[in-house]
Formats: C-alpha cells, sequence, structure tokens
C-alpha cells in the first residue's frame, strides 16, 4: 500500500517537512499531500514592513513546491481524526486520510485573555492584519504598539515616520532576551526615530481610544498594534494531542507527538524542548524543525529510527527599520553572548538572511 503523509501548514516548517520527504521519499512510492489555507506561502518575517507600506514579493506555494512531487490542497483543516487518521478540510476534497501526519499549522495572534484586544487591537500576525494596519495608519497620527519582544521593536521602528507618534509599551524591558548591549542600541535607535518606550507597564485593558495600564494610569492609544505573543490553532489540542497549556503540541526529540507516534509537529505549533527550555516561536526554529521533521518521517517510513532533531542558534536578528537593526549573537541554547553587530551591517545581515530563507524554501536539500 501506498504510503500517504499529509503536511498541515505550508509556513516555514510545513514547507520545508513536505519538501524535505518528498525528496528523501522520491525512490519510494510515498505520496506527500501539503494542505494550506492559502495558495500563496507568507514570509510572516516581513508583515511589520507590508503594514508599513512596503511591497512583498509575490511567492505562490505553487512556484515553491516547482521541481518537487508535493501535492498542494489549498484549503483550511478544520479537524483531525486520530483514530480514523482523517483530515477534515473546509473545501474540496473535504477529507485526507493519512499514513503519517505532520502538523505545522503556526501560529496567529494573541491577546485574547486581555480585555479590549480583539475589539480595538490591531493585530500583526497575518498577511490580512498587516494589510488592515496599513489601512488604518493612513488615517491616524498615533500608534501604540504593545509587545516589547522582538515583533513588537520591529514594528515600532518600522512603522516610525515624520508626523506618527509612535510609542512601545511592554511588560518588563524592551528586548529581554538580549544582552545589555543589544538593548542598549535598541533603546537608542528607536529614542533617535522618536519612539517612546514604556516599560514595566502591562496593558490591562483597551479600549476605544484608550488603554488602562496594570498600576490604573489611563492613556490615550488611538492605533493599538497588539504584538505581546502569538496564540496557536487549537486543532491539535482539541483532537486529543498531548499539547502544552498554549495549545502547542508537545513532541519528543524526533518531533513526534508525544500521545500520537504517527504524528510530528514543526514550528510555531509544536512545543520542541531545547534544552530544557521550550524553543521561541521563529522562523529560525520553524525552518530546521521542518527539516527534521520531514527527515524524521522518511526514516519512519523506510524502517529506520527517526533521527533526532539537532539545531543550534547562533544569532537573533532584530531590524530597526530598513538601515538599523542588531545582530544578538547567541549561545547554541538563544542565550545572548555580549557580542552583537549594530548598524547598517546588521539591517544588512538580516535581509540576506530573510532572502536566503526563502531560497532555502525553494531549494531545502
Ligand atoms: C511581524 C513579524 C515579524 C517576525 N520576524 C521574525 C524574525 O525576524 N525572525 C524569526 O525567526 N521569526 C520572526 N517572526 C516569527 C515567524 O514569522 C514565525 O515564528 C514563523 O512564521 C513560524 O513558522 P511556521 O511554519 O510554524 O508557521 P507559519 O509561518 O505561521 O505558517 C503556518 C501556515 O499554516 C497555515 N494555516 C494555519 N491554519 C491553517 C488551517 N487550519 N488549515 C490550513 N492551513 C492553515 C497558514 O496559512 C500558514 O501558511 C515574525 C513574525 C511576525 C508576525
Amino acid at each position: 500500500m501506498t504510503d500517504h503523509i499529509v503536511v498541515l501548514g505550508a509556513g516555514y516548517a510545513g514547507l520545508a517537512a513536505a519538501k524535505r520527504a518528498a525528496a528523501r521519499l522520491r525512490r519510494t512510492a510515498a505520496r506527500v499531500t501539503l494542505v494550506n489555507a492559502s495558495s500563496r506561502f507568507v514570509e510572516r518575517v516581513r508583515l511589520h514592513q507590508l503594514a508599513a507600506g512596503r511591497r512583498l514579493a509575490e511567492l505562490p506555494l505553487a512556484g515553491l513546491l516547482g521541481g518537487s512531487s508535493v501535492e498542494l490542497v489549498v484549503a483550511r483543516a478544520t479537524g483531525i481524526d486520530l483514530a480514523e487518521r482523517t483530515v477534515r478540510l473546509d473545501g474540496p476534497p473535504y477529507e485526507l486520510r493519512y499514513d503519517v501526519l505532520v502538523y505545522a499549522l503556526g501560529s496567529g495572534s494573541g491577546g485574547e485573555a486581555v480585555p479590549g484586544v480583539r475589539e480595538h487591537a490591531y493585530p500583526l500576525a497575518t498577511a490580512d492584519e498587516a494589510l488592515r494596519l496599513r489601512a488604518r495608519l493612513a488615517e491616524t497620527g498615533s500608534v501604540t504598539v504593545v509587545g516589547g519582544g522582538l515583533t513588537g521593536i520591529e514594528a515600532a521602528a518600522e512603522l516610525a515616520r515624520p508626523g506618527l507618534r509612535v510609542e512601545l509599551l511592554t511588560t518588563g524591558v524592551a528586548g529581554p532576551g538580549l544582552s545589555a548591549r543589544a538593548r542598549g542600541h535598541i533603546r537608542r535607535s528607536l529614542a533617535l526615530m522618536g519612539v517612546a518606550v514604556r516599560e514595566h507597564a502591562p496593558v490591562a485593558k483597551l479600549g476605544p481610544g484608550t488603554l488602562l495600564l496594570d498600576d490604573g494610569t489611563e492613556l490615550p492609544a488611538e492605533t493599538v498594534v497588539w504584538a505581546a505573543g502569538f496564540a496557536v490553532p487549537a486543532l491539535a489540542a482539541d483532537a486529543g494531542l498531548a499539547a502544552d497549556g498554549h495549545g502547542r503540541m508537545l513532541v519528543d526529540a524526533s518531533l513526534r507527538s508525544l500521545s500520537h507516534p504517527d504524528v510530528f509537529g514543526a514550528g510555531d505549533a509544536a512545543a520542541a524542548d531545547r534544552r530544557g527550555r521550550t524553543a521561541r516561536m521563529s522562523c529560525q526554529t520553524g525552518l530546521p524543525m521542518g527539516r527534521y521533521a520531514g527527515e524524521a518521517v522518511a526514516d519512519l517510513l523506510t524502517g529506520r529510527e527517526p533521527r533526532t532533531a539537532r539545531f543550534r542558534f547562533v544569532w537573533q536578528n532584530v531590524s530597526l527599520g530598513r538601515r538599523d537593526g542588531v545582530t544578538q549573537f547567541t549561545r547554541a541554547d538563544d542565550t545572548p553572548l555580549d557580542a552583537v553587530m549594530t548598524g547598517r551591517a546588521s539591517a544588512a545581515f538580516k535581509e540576506a538572511v530573510t532572502r536566503s530563507t526563502v531560497w532555502f524554501l525553494r531549494h531545502p536539500r
């Protein structure tokens, strides 16, 4: 019988997994089907640029899959039946049977727990959200970015322009995972761009045109960009796959589900343990996870023990607009070293890495 591998999600992780599995299994009868809600690949790492008015490259999935045997199904997965080994879809063919499933549905915007976010904030996790924010920017005089992680910092810097007041609010410090040198550069760079940074300012509630901090301070907030963390789809947990408290599928060292050995997980939607810590949601993590998941699936179907996913971090890249940035060099476990690269060199480096990511997705071998 022909083995059927179904990969859910064609982001950085799912696309790499599907292409890698297909390449490794090319001499077998195995089929790989990649399911994605849209026919285009979304470069999520550039969504702050899209919101700021930049045009992004058109990247049809059919083009990125060119030369591989992966079959693309454009539909939204609505449920997984683990007993029957089927995935339900909202469009043709409506149902897919799998022998091995790769779960790589990524993440979307978070913040559901904070009252008013859903009604009043502009999230930045999908292309549609970025375009909605872009339209809003044409009619607003001030923006409050909530979230001092890398996405919030990048968004604040990218959106800053003369005539627009930009403030960044964050629960702790801006860039908590970075070294003091990197944080210092970010503070100075944002100040030069006119971005006000308010640290230790957790947001308790959003209202129309205002926001309330935990300490009771009320601030005017004409346009709030919510960049305070991502949330994952509920499909894995709803189906009964072992998942953590945030719904991320729990996987072992081979990226195999802890509860269902015929399911693998990769990218933001899977919680991979990196030396005792859950790897941060990033394309830097998702891409190697996807590649390893594809390899591990091929191992399984060719009678080998699925290999252990081994990847190490080397840097974290933060853009500060188009001409500045911080490259934070890290230990293998992603903790920061004191070494940083800043300025134009860092911006150029990040651009090169972002471009090479798409190149890698075309040629994952
Ligand atoms: C503004 C911004 C800047 C960022 N900058 C960086 C950065 O500089 N460096 C970095 O490493 N990371 C960055 N990230 C994070 C990075 O984009 C994500 O961690 C990465 O996209 C995760 O990859 P993934 O493959 O797991 O998921 P995704 O890229 O989210 O892909 C998931 C795919 O699944 C599809 N999908 C979802 N649900 C369904 C469904 N039910 N049915 C079918 N298809 C579905 C989606 O359409 C999507 O194509 C940034 C994110 C944002 C928003």
